[in-house]
């Protein structure tokens, strides 16, 4: 794993080499943006660089440092992960008695901290002191999905590296080249995906998503066909799937979506669903055009209901009876 194994960051990667180059890596770092997006991958690839015994262009992967790293044993790069729901306050204790001691085998010494914006006030409190006078070979790297849980002032002595979503079509270049996958499909993980690779990956390889869409697919059919029966499977299907709730209504208003561009474009280019274009004809079809906004503000205002509370069962009964009804 390198800097080149990393998608679509180059701004930050450049900044990150240029500052190993111009000796200028500084004390503390904030590496901010969504779960999936490479903020681990980077800290790693960029533990690597400064580590490397050989670093040329890019890091050898092959002198101790770098393989160390590879196998997760290099004694001057330290990972804290929270212990509990929170990094807490004897973790930080725990980093500071071991940062005054020298790095083992190189000139620096690299912490990284794993959800470190869901570290305690107190624990915030106590790292400002190494971050108000660090000893020169330390590094720490704060990886976080919400940099506005830092205090003002560890943000102040770090410097924020944000990492940005990709565009959807390196999203499905990727996909591509790693799955084989053909345009369509592409395409299907790309949105879904929302430009986190990590998302398009982990969605490629759980059966779990692909069951998911395939079944959500069903019900949507099932709920337009008109049969009265069908009701009561989607109720037993939202029971299922009551904690991956907010997906499966990503997929359904996904699919309404593409049925209204269908309509209102004649055009299949912009389709996500493109894989299953045969069912969105026949939805159209049977439902026509105009009455799609209203299924799609129906299961909007149904995702909005269930984030503020509303009884979960009652919220998508209405709306299950709202599309059947259609
Ligand atoms: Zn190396």
């Amino acid at each position: 794993m390198s800097f080149k194994d990393i998608l679509g960051q180059e701004k930050l990667i450049r900044h990150l080499k240029k500052s190993i180059e111009m000796d200028k890596i500084g004390h503390a770092y904030i590496f901010d943006g969504p779960v999936g997006i490479g903020k681990k991958t980077t800290a790693t690839a960029f533990s690597k660089e400064i580590f490397c015994k050989e670093f040329g262009q890019d890091v050898c992967g092959v002198c101790s440092s770098c393989l160390k790293i590879e196998s997760n044993n290099h004694p001057d790069l330290v990972w804290i992960e929270p212990d509990g729901k929170s990094i807490k306050n004897h973790q930080i204790e725990e980093l500071q008695q071991d940062l005054v001691r020298k790095p083992y085998e190189s000139e620096k010494k690299v912490y990284i901290i794993k959800d470190a914006d869901l570290m305690t006030e107190s624990a915030q409190n106590r790292l400002l002191k190494t971050l108000e006078e660090p000893p020169r070979y330390v590094v720490i790297i704060l990886i976080s999905t919400n940099f506005n849980r830092f205090l003002a002032t560890i943000k102040s002595r770090s410097q924020i590296i944000k990492f940005n979503r990709l565009q959807d079509k390196m999203v499905q270049d990727f996909m591509h080249k790693r799955y084989g996958m053909d345009a369509d499909e592409t395409k299907v993980f790309a949105t879904f995906s929302n430009g986190i690779i990590g998302k398009a990956i982990e969605f490629k390889e759980s059966e779990d998503f692909q069951t998911k869409r395939k079944e959500t697919i069903e019900l949507i059919d099932g709920l337009l066909s008109k049969d009265q029966l069908k009701i009561f499977d989607a109720m037993a299907f939202f029971d299922k799937y009551k904690d991956d709730v907010y997906d499966i209504l990503d997929l359904m208003i996904f699919w309404f979506r593409d049925i209204l561009l269908l309509g209102a474009t004649n055009s299949e280019q912009f389709l996500i669903n493109m894989d299953q274009k045969d069912i969105l004809q026949k939805h159209l079809y049977h439902i026509g055009y105009e009455k799609m906004v209203h299924m799609i503000e129906t299961i909007e205002k149904t995702k909005k209901d269930i984030k503020a509370n509303v009884n979960f069962q009652l919220a998508t009964e209405i709306m299950i009876l709202h599309i059947q009804e259609v």
